[in-house]
């Protein structure tokens, strides 16, 4: 593995319980200051363990759209009735830390910022299986059952979006050991 990492950010993306913020978890304990999250707004309700400014700025509708209008967002989209968005405050944030941003968003997310000028770099982390997502979302014990549902109908189109070649590498979150070692050479390795 090369000692360097490439200074373009890194998107994220893949279906809701892939797996995403286990191995970012994972990347920033091991990497503290050498990568930063960008913590996104959202109009979803917090779960437990998540924290305000850290996981998400959670916000109401009214706070979010006046975010819109003042034109806050790189990129911002509705997913499963609620409104998700990258702020650019979000990203030079992590920039003024001297970090590395890494942006976990969805499919419309990596569609609007690959049309900014943030020359970054995209991977898609999927599921075993449909029946593994299923299983995973259900045994994480935060969605009702009507949120796993959307999720699951989410996570199709996802997977459909990923055969476009719109991600410079997609790995499958099987075993999570193996997952994390090929997150890392993607993220050091960048012909990986
Ligand atoms: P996302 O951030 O993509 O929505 P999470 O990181 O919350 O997904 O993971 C969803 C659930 O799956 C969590 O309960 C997590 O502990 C579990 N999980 C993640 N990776 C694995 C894995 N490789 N094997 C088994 N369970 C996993
Ligand atoms: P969750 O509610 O599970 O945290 O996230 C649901 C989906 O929203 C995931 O696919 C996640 O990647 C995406 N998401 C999180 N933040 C953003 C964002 O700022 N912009 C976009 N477009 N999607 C986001």
């Amino acid at each position: 593995m090369s000692s360097g990492y490439s200074l373009r950010p890194i998107v994220i993306s893949g279906p809701s319980g892939s797996g995403k913020s286990t191995l970012l978890k994972k990347l920033f304990a091991e990497y503290p200051d050498t990568f930063g999250f960008s913590v996104s707004h959202t109009t979803r309700g917090p779960r437990p363990g998540e924290e305000n400014g850290i996981a998400y700025h959670f916000v109401d509708r009214p706070s979010f759209e006046k975010l819109i209008e003042a034109k806050a967002f790189l990129e911002h989209a509705q997913f499963s009735g609620n409104y998700y968005g990258t702020t650019i405050q979000a990203v030079q944030d992590v920039a003024k830390g001297g970090k590395l941003a890494i942006l976990d968003i969805d499919m419309q997310g990596v569609i609007s910022v690959k049309n900014t000028d943030l020359n970054a770099r995209y991977l898609f982390l999927s599921p075993p299986s449909l029946e593994i997502l299923r299983t995973r979302l259900e045994g994480r014990g935060t969605e009702s059952p009507e949120s796993v549902q959307k999720r699951m109908d989410q996570a199709i189109k996802e997977i459909e979006f990923s055969k476009t070649g719109a991600h410079d590498k997609a790995i499958v979150n099987d075993d999570l050991d193996r997952a994390y070692k090929e997150l890392k050479e993607f993220i050091f390795d960048p012909s990986a």
